[in-house]
């Protein structure tokens, strides 16, 4: 059940687990199985995972099947704070889905759980009584089903680092390494090598792997836990308000200080328009520190689509000025020496794929950079044109987003020309049942848990 709650909180898994169902989809299940419903509460949206595993191996770890993700329509649970009497039919139509899903028999025996992150974390710092109203409100509808409740939370930004890095290595087969017939491992990894994982949710950003010294100077960024046998210490740490629209708000909150109500903002294509509450801006426990009186209640952004000015606006979120360790990544937080590969997914994945950069072995730094430059310069009528399946708010920020990843990873975390080449932009693919993964030819494939 801790493995099932683990894996639950990470939408990978359930790449993996899709796959796995694929892989045998001719056979049918084992007689005796057992289920499992997570809900995924993030900042942006919901997903209700369902998971399968053979009850008689309960207690053997590592056989746990995704057979069904069912993404609840509209925005991420802390956006009811406002209309917590809206929860139980947000929640209804997955949780209807799950009844059919799920063998009635079962229903009884089924667990539920509800993790919800930063989406949730910043509401708390916000209004933290708002915050318990909407747990309160979903944990009574939740318990409004048949199946065997087990609780809504917060989950930490440790656990949300530690279930990312737990996730990918899995779905890797690092655990089990069961996938080394199929030779599908990028060349020079050892059988000891697990990939650190870089998280980029809407609120908040995770980076964990295992770094080559054991004893750390932080404490709080340390994780010590066994799985499959083994003993792991990590490093974790999230950073909250440094999700992707998180940063946006601060980098518009900053920058709307020295203006008299029009943006002209480099992170948006020329021709791009846009009116916003500065209510709206405030509201975000993330835009506190750049909060001022200001002689407008709302302000328009006009792109002007320069990679090299979003870049340096971006920059000066980061504060490098002060570390009260031996090494920082930004806002005085400890960041050991990066080691080994790293898997970056969610919406590292998201931005990258819409860049074409997912396919083949991944972009040289340069090479992304150079995409940006053109890309953030292209006029926001044309791309309408180009990509009018994307969804529009998507599309005005790729710009903002593709500079944001770089900025981050490259002057956050410290990655350099070099170890850039050891990250891995990993997600679904296009059937939704699979995971990219870099193979060892330097293309991509897709791979799964095979048992
Ligand atoms: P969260 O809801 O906190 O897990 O964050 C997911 C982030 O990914 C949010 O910033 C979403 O807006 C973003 N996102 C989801 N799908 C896409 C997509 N197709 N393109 C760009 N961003 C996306």
């Amino acid at each position: 059940r801790n493995l099932l709650v683990i894996l639950g909180f990470s939408f990978i898994l359930a790449v993996v687990a899709l796959l796995a169902v694929g892989l045998t989809q001719n056979k049918s299940l084992p007689e005796n199985v057992k289920y499992g419903i997570v809900l995924d509460a993030g900042s942006s949206h919901t997903s209700l995972y369902i998971y399968t595993w053979p009850a008689e191996k309960e207690n053997d770890t590592g056989v746990v099947h995704q057979i069904e993700e069912c993404k609840v329509k509209g925005p991420g649970i802390s956006k009811y704070a406002q209309r917590v009497n809206d929860i139980e039919l947000y929640l209804a139509e997955c949780m209807e889905r799950a009844k059919e899903v799920v063998p009635q028999s079962q229903h009884q025996e089924t667990p539920v759980y509800l993790g919800a992150t930063a989406g949730m974390r910043l509401l708390r710092i916000e209004n933290e009584p708002l915050a318990n109203r909407v747990l309160n409100t979903v944990t009574n509808s939740l318990s409004r089903y048949p199946f065997d409740f087990q609780g809504a939370r917060i989950i930490t930004g440790q656990e949300e680092g530690a279930y990312g890095w737990i996730t990918i290595n899995y779905l890797l087969g690092k655990f089990t390494q069961k996938l080394r017939w199929l030779n599908l491992m990028p060349k020079g990894d050892d059988t000891q090598g697990t990939y650190g994982a870089l998280d980029l949710g809407g609120a908040s950003t995770q980076i964990t792997f295992v770094p080559q010294n054991k004893s750390t100077e932080s404490p709080d960024n340390a994780l010590h836990f066994r799985l499959y046998g083994k003993d792991y210490s990590i490093y974790t740490h999230s950073f909250l308000c440094y999700g992707k629209d998180q940063a946006l708000m601060q980098k518009l909150a900053k920058d709307i200080q020295d203006t008299n109500g029009t943006l002209r903002d480099p992170c948006f294509h020329p021709g791009y328009e846009k009116v916003m509450n500065i209510s709206d801006l405030y509201k975000s426990p993330c835009t506190k520190r750049f909060e001022t009186t200001l002689p407008f209640h709302q302000f328009q952004i006009q792109g002007t689509g320069n990679y090299q000015q979003c870049q340096q606006s971006i920059l000066q979120l980061f504060n490098t000025s002060y570390c009260p360790y031996s090494r920082c990544s930004f806002d005085g937080v400890f960041l050991p020496p990066l080691e080994g590969d790293f898997g970056a997914f969610s919406a590292f994945y998201y931005v990258m794929e819409f860049l074409n950069f997912t396919s083949g072995e991944t972009p040289s730094q340069e090479k992304v950079m150079d995409k940006m430059k053109e890309f953030c310069s292209l006029r926001w009528e044309e791309l309408k044109t180009n990509f009018g399946a994307v969804k529009e708010k998507y599309l005005s920020e790729y710009c903002f987003s593709g500079t944001y990843i770089l900025s981050l990873l490259l002057n956050g975390y410290h990655f350099t020309a070099d170890s850039w080449k050891h990250i891995h932009f990993m997600g679904k693919g296009e059937s939704g049942q699979q995971m990219e993964v870099p193979l060892k030819n330097g293309r991509r494939g897709s791979c799964g848990i095979m048992r």
